[in-house]
């Protein structure tokens, strides 16, 4: 996957995962994304002639609130074409396959598709049928990957804490082995430097292959979280669980829920944040959510440059 995201001259072709891509790729999507900041959130509209004349299509096959409007506005903003295909109320609900859907759309002229679908390795499997022209933008495949994610949840921790990760202290919590945000996360952090990675939750929400390799892992919080820099909160995702995982919300709150008190015990300035959709009252308190050291909204608006720094760098 990563060999394929990346032409011959090391230029992103598609985006398709944050696994393996070099840092100074990451490094200058991060820094395209800070530079597109003031146009994502509509204070410049200096970049509207980047993408104009460009035809880009959200092609989602599972459901998104942020992934998605964020991905259209940032195409909007770049000036393309936008539209948005919507697997609910399309001919997939006939049987047409996958493939297809992409086919017929690239028919159409349209060069840029922004893929969420519920199967791991999915938008790399349409990578390797597109024109050479096409480019594939990953927008959460499964459990895999969320590579737009992980690059606002990255430039959020920048803007908080500089672009110096190595003395960061990051802990991840809840359930990591659903969560195709955790591993991505996890890559880039990696990747970046972080002094120490943290992972909290119960152990059957952690997963037991090499994800969490080289990092602290436990399920402990209140011992986890003394001297925390960065606290990342994952939604529990009961959708790609088989069976009941958790005995009750009640009780996980109460072992790996954030709240006040809680967030006391880690760095006086620690950021808090989620990829949302958040559980109120069961992954973090209101108190937390909405609290001075929320960056959760932050990583939103985050999401805008971010997607705007991708699409620009494989259709710019
Ligand atoms: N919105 C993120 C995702 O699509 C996180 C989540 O759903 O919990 O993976």
């Amino acid at each position: 996957m990563t060999a394929q995201q990346l032409d011959s001259t090391g230029r992103l072709r598609h985006l398709l995962t944050l696994e393996g891509m070099p840092r100074p790729v990451l490094e200058g999507l991060l820094d395209q994304a800070q530079a597109c900041h003031d146009s994502a959130i509509g204070r410049t509209t200096d970049r509207r002639e980047v993408l104009a004349g460009t035809a880009v299509c959200t092609l989602f096959f599972e459901p998104s609130t942020r992934t998605r409007s964020s991905f259209t506005l940032a195409a909007q903003r770049l000036g393309a074409d936008v539209m948005s295909f919507d697997a609910s109320t399309s001919s997939a609900k006939k049987g047409e396959t996958d493939t297809d859907t992409l086919r017929n759309l690239e028919a159409m002229g349209v060069r840029g598709f922004v893929i969420r679908h519920p199967d791991d390795g999915a938008v790399a499997r349409l990578a390797a049928t597109v024109k050479p022209e096409t480019c594939l933008l990953n927008a959460g495949d499964g459990r895999s990957g969320h590579p737009t994610q992980g690059l606002l949840d990255m430039l959020t921790i920048r803007q908080a804490k500089g672009t110096d990760f190595s003395a960061l202290k990051v802990m991840i919590v809840g359930d990591v082995k659903h969560s195709r945000v955790a591993r991505t996360d996890l890559h880039a952090l990696r990747t970046l430097g972080a002094g120490e990675i943290r992972v909290c939750g119960p152990a059957n929400l952690l997963p037991d292959d090499d994800t969490l390799a080289g990092c602290t892992v436990g399920d402990d919080l209140d011992a986890m979280i003394e001297g925390v820099d960065v606290l990342m909160m994952l939604r529990l995702q009961h959708e790609r669980m088989s069976e009941g995982l958790v005995p009750s919300l009640e009780a996980y709150h109460a072992r790996w829920g954030l709240n006040a008190e809680r967030l006391r015990r880690a760095a006086p300035d620690a950021i808090v944040m989620h990829p949302g959709p958040i559980n109120r009252g069961v992954e973090v308190t209101d108190e937390v959510a909405d609290g001075p050291q929320s960056w959760i909204l932050r990583q939103v608006a985050n999401g805008v440059a971010v997607r705007m720094a991708a699409l620009q760098a494989v259709l710019g």
